[in-house]
Order: C-alpha cells, then structure tokens, then sequence
C-alpha cells in the first residue's frame, strides 16, 4: 500500500518545473526589508497564489514596512494550524541585476532562494494538493506572511503573538539545517546603530580643527566584538560600517549596525548591560 507521504511526494515532484518557476519569479523581485515596493509585489503574488489554493486572503498594510499578508482557510475537522513566513530578505535593491535567480546541478541561487521564497512556495504547493485530495482534518489553517522578519519582525511582533496565540500549532517556513535538520527553537536577537559626529576639515590645511567620527567608531568596532561568547552563543556583529565623505576630509559623520544574538533572555540582557 503507498502511504500517503509518498503519494503526496510523488505528487509535487510532478509540479518541480511549476515552483522553480514561481520561485524564479520570486527571487527576481528585490525585496529586502527596506524593499517596501518589492516586499508588497512579493506579497500580492504569495496573496494571489493562496487565493487560487483556496484560501481568503487579506492585507494589513503597515506604516513603516510592507504590507503583511494574512490567508484564512476554514475546515471541518479538529486543531487550528498557523503557517508563519517572511516576504522579506536580508538583500539590499539592486541585488537581483548582480546576482539573479539561476539553478543547475541541482541546486537554485539567488537572494532570498532558500531564506525563504522557496519555503513559502513549497507550504502553498503542498497546501494545493492536500486540499486538492480533499484534506478537511483541520479546523482551520492560517498563513501569515510578514514584511520585517529580517528587521526582527519589529513591527509585525503584535499581529504574530496575536495569531499564534490562536492556533494549536505553528509552523515557520524557515529553510533546513544540514543534513535535514529542523529548528524548533531560536535565541534573541537585537539590533543597534550607532552614529558619530565628529568635526569635518581638510586634512592638509585644517587637520588640527577636524574630529574623525570614522576614528572614533573604528575604536569601538573591537571593544563591540569582543563582547562576543562564540561558545555561548553570544554574537555581537559590526555588519555594516559607513563613515566619511572623500579621501581627503577628515570625516564627519559615521555609522555602524550592530547585529545581537544570544541564546537566552538573561544573556541578552547581560549583553545589553554590557
Ligand atoms: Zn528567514
């Protein structure tokens, strides 16, 4: 007798050439979080494929970020299940021309192809089919698309506890680990920015009027890092360092992003304190 699983595999291995194509399309909108246009345009194709799997979709747009997409299916069985992704990417505007979607041997690349266009693809197609067998075990199945996953889900925080509160179970379409390994548990994560202002001048003919905001934020670059437990998993991560304006000038303005992670919540605040 075939289980399920495997009818159900056999099933979607026939649609592979289907969801490449609609991760392709996917993958080639650039969609950082920043992205607001992109995010949206991302969002209204996930919104327009939930609907034709037979979900009723709604848009809650948001004032800082992009539209979050929230898809509802009511069913005649047991048990609320809650489906939970992110539109959103870690990739700035402008990635797509440098590095667009392309697979071969095997494997897709892209921004964004496997974090996580091709989970949210893969939830709706297996959806598709389940329903298309006439799958009614479920009270209801929610799928909530949010805008700022990357930013740390800042804005969608309220509308995710909300909706998780409401189902029996959650499932997060984030991709797998090596060797098939899936998460069910994450640490915290922080985001900090820090600016400096200094004193611009030109560096032959003023250099003694002039404070350096680069100098002083590179100071602070090791002393941030060093905060670092690796083994503890305590992450503090200088991603991103801007700072002045030409070769010659003694800068004036700088700034970092600073990336937190940690296992625990009284790590974090160790962390903070620090
Ligand atoms: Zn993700």
């Amino acid at each position: 007798m075939t289980s399920d699983a495997t009818r159900f595999r056999a099933a979607l291995a026939g649609k592979l050439p289907e969801m490449l194509a609609l991760i392709e399309r996917l993958v080639n909108i650039d969609s950082g979080s920043y992205c607001t246009a992109g995010v949206n345009q991302v969002g209204a194709v996930l919104a327009a494929e939930l609907e034709r799997t037979g979900f009723t979709v709604e848009r809650h747009p948001m004032r800082e970020c992009g539209d979050q997409i929230v898809g509802r299916k009511r069913m005649g069985g047991k048990g609320r299940l809650l489906i939970l992704g992110h539109a959103d990417t870690v990739w700035p505007e402008g990635t797509v021309r440098d590095w667009p979607y392309a697979a071969s041997g095997g494997f897709a690349t892209g921004p964004g192809v496997g974090d996580m266009k091709g989970g949210l693809v893969m939830a709706i197609f297996a959806l598709r089919e389940l329903l298309a067998a006439g799958f009614d075990g479920l009270e209801s199945i929610s799928f909530f698309i949010v805008p700022d996953e990357e930013l740390g889900s800042i804005h969608s925080r309220p509308r995710i506890e909300d909706a998780a509160r409401e189902a029996d179970w959650v499932l997060v379409l984030e991709p797998g680990r090596p060797g098939g390994g899936v998460v069910t548990a994450r640490g915290a994560v922080g985001a900090f920015f820090m600016h400096a202002h200094g004193q611009t001048a030109h560096c032959a003919t003023n250099y003694r009027k002039g404070a350096s905001a680069v100098r002083e934020l590179a100071i602070k670059v090791p002393l941030l890092e060093a905060l670092s437990e690796p083994d503890r998993n305590v992450v503090v991560n200088v991603g991103v360092f801007h700072g002045g304006a030409a070769r010659q000038v003694i800068p004036g303005e700088a700034k970092i992003d600073i990336d937190v992670r940690a296992r625990t919540a009284e790590q974090a605040a160790a962390l903070l304190a620090k």
